[in-house]
């Protein structure tokens, strides 16, 4: 049988800093920057009592636990560590899929369960061996359970699910961990007294039609446990971006533009490191009022030419239209990666069209 085991390292960012930082070992620590609207990055398992966890502002945090000590997050550090722990996860030549910079599904291939837990095991202590990390892993023969295992065995665990019992072990779980239901659908399933993901997985179609639309027997599918998709290898799927929340919020195109232009250089350099090139191009903006959306073009070939695709970066934003509303964020996306860099064929500039 097919296994898949879903890794996660604990409180990643927080636990670096412990590791680097022995005095900080049995305190509560966050990770946070330091200006005006800085959210908790990561929260150590000594400050989550405290109600201390990740995206709440820090001066709730700081109201929260007074004794909190605040760490300024290194991402340099954390990308280093992440290329050790990817580099340990996909070391047996497993398909590995990254969902973040310390958080991945590997398919751990055909085998027995017994087998499948032993090599994830091997793989949880040579993380820890090569980085005195801590990783949690869920395996099972789906994605989704395997992440909600490895969520619930946190920190420091390894939870398997026995294949047939995938149902049983979603029941009674709030219906919120599903894949797709964030807390406002979850509110509303409340209203209508479904609070558990056995609840969702006893629906029948013409309920499931009317609280879901379209999407309800793929909800159904993955409340009973069903869930076919694949492990897929990184690079297809995988996408580089670079943004900037503004400690004011900025109406001024200059300098959104000159944002994007060092974002730009960021994406580039990322580019380059990997050998890749991008033929999608998309900015994201956050405005004052916390809307997000976006606007993304696409390239009449891949390329990691700064000029390209700092142009295409200035088409999306014009496109987007702000006649000055304030933006609280602004960021910069490149997709559609290949490998390698595009022969620069083309005696004109790369035509942007939307
Ligand atoms: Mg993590």
């Amino acid at each position: 049988m097919r296994f898949i085991a879903h890794f996660d390292i604990d409180a990643f960012y927080a636990s670096v800093a412990v590791r680097d930082d022995p005095s900080l070992a049995g305190k509560p620590v966050a990770v946070a920057g330091s200006h005006r609207r800085s959210v908790v990055l990561t929260a150590s398992y000594e400050a989550r009592p405290f109600g201390v966890r990740s995206a709440i502002p820090l001066y709730r945090a700081r109201q929260l636990c007074p004794q909190l000590v605040v760490v300024p997050p290194d991402m340099a550090k954390y990308k280093e560590v992440s290329r050790q722990v990817f580099g340990v996860f996909g070391a047996r030549g497993h398909i590995v899929q990254g969902l973040s910079m310390d958080e991945a599904f590997v398919d751990l291939g055909e085998l027995e369960l017994e087998e499948a837990v032993r090599l994830t095991q091997q793989i949880r202590d040579e993380v820890l061996l090569e980085t005195r990390l801590t990783v949690s892993a869920g395996v099972a023969t789906g994605k989704l359970i395997a992440k909600i295992a490895s969520d619930s065995c946190k920190p420091n665990g390894l939870l398997a699910i026995t294949p047939g019992e995938e149902e049983a072990f979603l029941a009674p779980l709030p219906v919120g961990r599903l894949w797709g239901i964030g807390p406002k659908t979850a509110s509303r399933l409340q209203t209508f007294g479904i609070n558990t993901i056995g609840q969702v997985a006893a629906l029948d179609d013409a309920s499931l039609k009317q609280l879901f639309g379209s999407w309800g027997l793929e909800v159904r599918d993955l409340a009973r446990g069903i869930d076919h998709r694949a492990v897929e290898a990184d690079r297809e799927t995988k996408s580089i971006s670079s943004e900037e929340t503004f400690e004011y919020d900025v109406r001024d195109e200059k300098q959104l533009i000159s944002a994007l232009r060092e974002q730009t250089r960021d994406i580039v350099a990322k580019l380059d490191r990997e050998n890749l090139s991008a033929a999608t191009v998309g900015v994201k903006i956050k405005r004052a009022d916390f809307r997000v959306f976006g606007r993304q073009t696409h390239l009449t070939e891949p390329t990691r030419d700064a000029k390209r695709i700092f142009r295409a970066a200035v088409y999306c934003l014009k496109r987007a239209e702000l006649n000055g509303a304030p933006i609280r964020l602004l960021g910069l996306r490149v997709a559609s990666l290949t490998e390698g860099e595009a022969k620069q064929i083309s005696l004109f500039d790369t035509t942007v069209s939307s």
